[in-house]
This record gives structure tokens, C-alpha cells and sequence, in this order.
């Protein structure tokens, strides 16, 4: 038996997207990406269910695809032929590979210094033109508004209702996977694009009766870029979660819609809880994430932890790969590693057998 296409975001998702007979069905097989229950972490928690949407099965390692699809086919329709966007690294990575794809000049302001390699990496290889700047994302996003104000480039940061349309379609996938929407959802929190974007696409599927529930939203932001939880903007944010690395989130207003229409919260983890997420996302499940993804885990275990976490059926959205951040990895775990030459002897003891 042949299995179907991937139809990508585009042509999967038509009748929820903002699209016209223009709108060109660009793709990168994004979209459709796994729902895999917990091994593990579920009895951790004490929850019936636990489910992970891993996202990092997206084209380029990330969500992101999903609404910079989009995005990009909005701004060819438009007439675009170059897109901008600031970026802690994921949002440049994506943007860079649809450019490319459709023959687009794609720029990127990153922060100085502050973006995941695996990320840059991908960017360089996609040939996108990258400007560093001297400053916070936060700085970069200002600068990148005013640019696209000013000039015939397209934004693509999720600040376009294009980038939020996409993302949205991850939440039709859970219903339609599950049968319904869960009881809740993690999800870390950076920018608040995301959020927006589930809760939309929760608030869509029941009244299209797709689903009958409508999830607790449960976002959590690092302790140290934590302004929607601490209630002010923060200047100088710091975490080891680069990706929600982010002082003065674009959307934060709907993201505390998000929170207070659907009885959720907006919680913080620190560094250390997102590393020992990580950790154990990797070994007691088997799923590599970047750490930034870790932070939906790490908040579901400080919320059962202060018992607050009530049971049902909960997703974590695992929201980026981990082979994006290497340089984490490597120095968060201690390798196990032996050397041995090159001979059956010396392997069989290295191995210990
Ligand atoms: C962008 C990103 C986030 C944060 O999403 P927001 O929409 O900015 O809140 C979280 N994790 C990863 C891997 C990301 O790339």
C-alpha cells in the first residue's frame, strides 16, 4: 500500500487559512507531525494521559514552519521579493529555508552572540543575509518593524497574523488525533506567538465541532525572561533557553487572553528545571529537544509538584529539536565515553564484556 503525500500546512489546512486561488501552495513537507504518548514522564506526573507533539519533526527542526509557510506564500501573493524577520534563531532558520525554496532574498537580524549554533548553521546554509545585532531580540524585533515599515521587504516574525494562521493548524492536528481537545496544554512561552496560536486553534475546533473541550492553556516562560509572569518587561533577559529568551513579548496581551479564557496559567521554570526536563525528555523518553522546549515539561513537573496540576489528559508541545543547541547537550550531561583501539580485545573491554 502507498502512503499518501504530505500535503504540507497549505494545502492540508485550506479551509482555516486566509488563503485565495493566488496564494501560492508552496511547501516543505511541513505540518502532520507525530503525537506520542509518554513512557515515562506520564506517571511522573500522575496525569491519565500524557502526549508530546514533536514539533521538532518540522522541516527545519521547529514549529516555526508551520506558520512561516504561510507567511511567505501571504507575501508572494503580495508581490514580495525579499522577507525580514528578528530572530532568536528558529524563526531565521525557517524563514531562510522558504526563501530559499521560492527564490527569495530572506534577511535576519539576530542578537549579538545569543543564538543556538545548529540554528545559524541552518541560516548560513540557506544563504539568508544575517545581521548580528549589538543588542537583545527584543532590539532586533523593533528594528525589524521599522525597517518593514520603511521598506518593500515583507515581516515575517509572528507578529504577522499570517505566522499565527499557520501555527494554529498544530492544534487541529491534536483534535483530530485525539478525537478531542485534552484537558490541557503546555507550551513554553518566549514572544507569545505561540500560545496565541493554540488557543485560536482550540477556540476554532469547538466551534467547528471538532472537539468539545477547550484546554487549559499552561505556558511557562524561563525565570529569567519572565516578564508576563513578573508583570513588566525585562530588560536584560537571560536563560539557557535561547529560544524564549525574550524581555517584551510581541503577544503578550492575547497570550493572557489565552490564559484567563481558558482558566490556565503563565508560570515560571528555572534553568535548572529546564535542564533536568531536558535530561530526562532524552533519556527516560528518548526525545532530544532544544531547552527552550523542555520548559513545557519542566512546568507540568513544578505544578504536580505543588499539586496543582490537575489529572486528565495533557500535550506538551515539544516545540524544537535538539540538535539545534549541541553546545547545551555537550555540556550539560557528562559523556559517557571509553577508548579503546582498534581490536576486538580492546572494544570488548571498553565495553565491559
Ligand atoms: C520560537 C520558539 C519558542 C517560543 O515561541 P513563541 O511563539 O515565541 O512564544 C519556543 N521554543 C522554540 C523551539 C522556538 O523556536
Amino acid at each position: 500500500m502507498s502512503e499518501a503525500p504530505r500535503l504540507g500546512v497549505l494545502a492540508r489546512w485550506a479551509e482555516v487559512l486566509p488563503l485565495t486561488p493566488e496564494t501560492p501552495r508552496i511547501t516543505l513537507g511541513e505540518g502532520d507531525t507525530p503525537l506520542v504518548r509518554s513512557v515515562a514522564i506520564e506517571r511522573e506526573l500522575g496525569v491519565d494521559e500524557l502526549w508530546f507533539k514533536l514539533e521538532s519533526s518540522n522541516p527545519t527542526g521547529s514549529f516555526k514552519d508551520r506558520g512561516m509557510v504561510v507567511a511567505v506564500a501571504k507575501a508572494m501573493e503580495r508581490g514580495a521579493q525579499a522577507v525580514l524577520c528578528a530572530s532568536t534563531g528558529n524563526t531565521s532558520a525557517s524563514a531562510a529555508a522558504y526563501a530559499a525554496r521560492c527564490g527569495l532574498q530572506a534577511s535576519i537580524l539576530v542578537p549579538r552572540g545569543r543564538v543556538a549554533v545548529g540554528k545559524l548553521a541552518q541560516a548560513v546554509a540557506f544563504g539568508a543575509r544575517i545581521v548580528e545585532v549589538e543588542g537583545s531580540f527584543d532590539d532586533a524585533l523593533v528594528l525589524a518593524r521599522t525597517v518593514a515599515e520603511t521598506h518593500p521587504i515583507a515581516l515575517v516574525n509572528s507578529v504577522n497574523p499570517d505566522r499565527i494562521e499557520g501555527q494554529k493548524t498544530a492544534a487541529y492536528e491534536i483534535c483530530e488525533s485525539l478525537g478531542d481537545a485534552p484537558d490541557a496544554l503546555a507550551i513554553p512561552v518566549g514572544n507569545a506567538g505561540n500560545i496565541t496560536a493554540y488557543w485560536k486553534g482550540f477556540t476554532e475546533c469547538a466551534e467547528r465541532d471538532f472537539a468539545t473541550l477547550h484546554p487549559r492553556m499552561l505556558g511557562f516562560q524561563a525565570a529569567g525572561a519572565a516578564p508576563i509572569v513578573g508583570g513588566e518587561p525585562v530588560a536584560d533577559p537571560r536563560t539557557v533557553a535561547t529560544a524564549i529568551r525574550i524581555g517584551n513579548p510581541a503577544s503578550w496581551q492575547p497570550a493572557e487572553r489565552a490564559r484567563d479564557e481558558s482558566g490556565g496559567r503563565i508560570d515560571a521554570v528555572t534553568d535548572e528545571e529546564i535542564l533536568d526536563a531536558y535530561g530526562l525528555l532524552a533519556s527516560a523518553e528518548g526525545l532530544f529537544v532544544e531547552p527552550a522546549s523542555a520548559a513545557s515539561v519542566a512546568g507540568l513537573r513544578k505544578l504536580s509538584g505543588q499539586g496543582t496540576l490537575r489529572g486528565g489528559r495533557v500535550v506538551a508541545v515539544l516545540t524544537g529539536s535538539g540538535l539545534k543547541d549541541p553546545e547545551t547537550a555537550e555540556s550539560h550531561a557528562t559523556p559517557d565515553v571509553a577508548r579503546a583501539g582498534a581490536t576486538l580485545e580492546g572494544v570488548e573491554r571498553a565495553l565491559g564484556l
